[in-house]
């Protein structure tokens, strides 16, 4: 089984994440630049962390046999600190470079005017860049948030086939699939999403323009649920190329289109992680009866 999890925060994570990862099928993630938590104060460490996204990171994750890709933006959150608005002007530079495959995570948090406009500038690179564009919706309010969303987004003039809504559960979901972007699910280990309510929603709305991801980053959440995902989803009676087409072939088709999707070999390695990974789940299996 080969997994691409298109958003998950790997600078939050460890050497024995990517380990897992890796022996799981992981072979291929996207990192989206976002809120690290510490409110930054200066651009410097904007262009630090950017660095390290295009830098530091695909080599880390290049040890265990993991593809990495990053997205970057000024995230929703720190778009409401004026410290921070120079970010925009810095955006130009890293959209140019190999390994960036997409704008993100943009969108709202708290829906302020400042969202408004950070949000509306970042779609506008993305065009102007031709980059896709990952959205994050609000974890509060995410109806009102995921209408406002998808509002802004046609405004923008952006392709809606180069747009991905994130973080959307079985409220939002109808609205974002008839705005012809795709869908993305984040699962977690105890709250918004869950491998079998995620299975339901497949069972649904169909497998076309469906991502499902981790989002693990320096909160509580589980690098390995894309895989806990594919699993729930064969014991409900998908295929295996139903599981490749979700968690393989749709975040290689969404990220594609910015050109720089780089998975050459990965072809070769998938062969060879298959077997690691049917061991490892075989592990997994046992450890958890
Ligand atoms: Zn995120």
């Amino acid at each position: 089984m080969r997994i691409f999890d298109p958003h998950i925060h790997m600078t939050s994570r460890t050497t024995d994440d990517y380990e897992r990862m890796a022996a799981a099928g992981i072979t291929a993630i996207v990192e989206p630049a976002f809120w690290l938590g510490q409110p930054r104060t200066s651009l410097g460490s904007f262009t630090d962390y950017f660095d390290s996204l295009v830098g530091w990171e695909p080599f880390r994750a290049s040890q265990f046999g993991v593809r990495h890709h990053a997205t970057i933006a000024l995230n929703p959150k720190e778009a409401n600190d004026p410290r921070c608005r120079e970010v925009l002007d810095l955006l130009p530079r890293y959209l140019e470079k190999d390994g960036v495959v997409a704008v993100g995570e943009v969108g709202y948090d708290s829906m302020t005017p400042e969202e408004d406009e950070v949000f509306a500038a970042q779609l506008a690179l993305a065009v102007e860049h031709e980059l896709p564009a990952l959205v994050h919706t609000p974890h509060r309010d995410k109806a009102r948030g995921t209408e406002r969303t998808l509002a802004v987004v046609a405004e923008s003039g952006i392709d809606p086939g180069r747009v991905v809504v994130d973080h959307l559960n079985e409220v939002t979901v109808g609205l974002v699939r008839d705005s012809g972007c795709w869908l993305a699910f984040s699962i977690y280990p105890d709250t918004k999403m869950s491998p079998p309510r995620m299975v339901r929603i497949l069972q649904e709305y169909g497998l076309e323009r469906m991502l499902v991801n981790s989002a693990a980053d320096w909160g509580r959440s589980d690098p390995l649920l894309t895989r806990t995902t594919a699993d729930a989803m064969l014991a409900a009676g998908f295929g295996e190329d139903d599981v490749d087409r979700v968690l393989w072939r749709n975040p290689v088709e969404f990220y594609g289109q910015s050109g720089r999707l780089d998975l050459s070999d990965m072809e070769a390695a998938s062969g060879q992680n298959r077997r690691e990974a049917t061991f490892a789940g075989n592990s997994i299996l046992r450890g958890g009866s």
